[in-house]
């Protein structure tokens, strides 16, 4: 079972800022920017690359939300980034699929 896995049924605590039926965000351990906060499906998706056609409604939901929870953290006017590491390429740690929400400050391009 992954962290996220455990967050999301509660084992573990985190600072959960928004949750509905098909996601959880919480805010990162370790932030990167004045704001950073993770948004997961409930359901177990390993990365963006395990993502099927199936997983279309979810993640458009997500995408959604992810516009949402920034715009309540005051990040719509002056920018924010969504990021989703894959696989190790990528720089992924947990494998349970997470968009990261970053704001607070201007980030540089390109990464890493
Ligand atoms: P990744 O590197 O997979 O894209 O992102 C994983 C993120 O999970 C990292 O930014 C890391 O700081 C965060 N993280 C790892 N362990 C925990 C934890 O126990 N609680 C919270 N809230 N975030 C965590």
């Amino acid at each position: 079972m992954t962290l996220f896995k455990k967050i999301i049924d509660r084992q573990i605590p985190a600072n959960i800022v928004y949750e509905d039926d098909l996601c959880l965000a919480f805010r990162d351990i370790s932030p990167q920017a004045p704001t950073h906060i993770l948004l997961i499906p409930k359901q177990e998706i390993r990365s963006m690359a395990d993502v099927r056609s199936g997983d279309q409604t979810l993640l458009g939901h997500m995408m959604v939300r992810a516009s949402e929870i920034a715009a309540t953290e005051g990040l719509s006017k002056d920018g924010y980034r969504l990021v989703i590491n894959t696989n190790e390429n990528g720089g992924q740690s947990v494998y349970h699929l997470h968009i990261h929400i970053l704001g607070g400050r201007a980030l540089t391009w390109p990464p890493g």
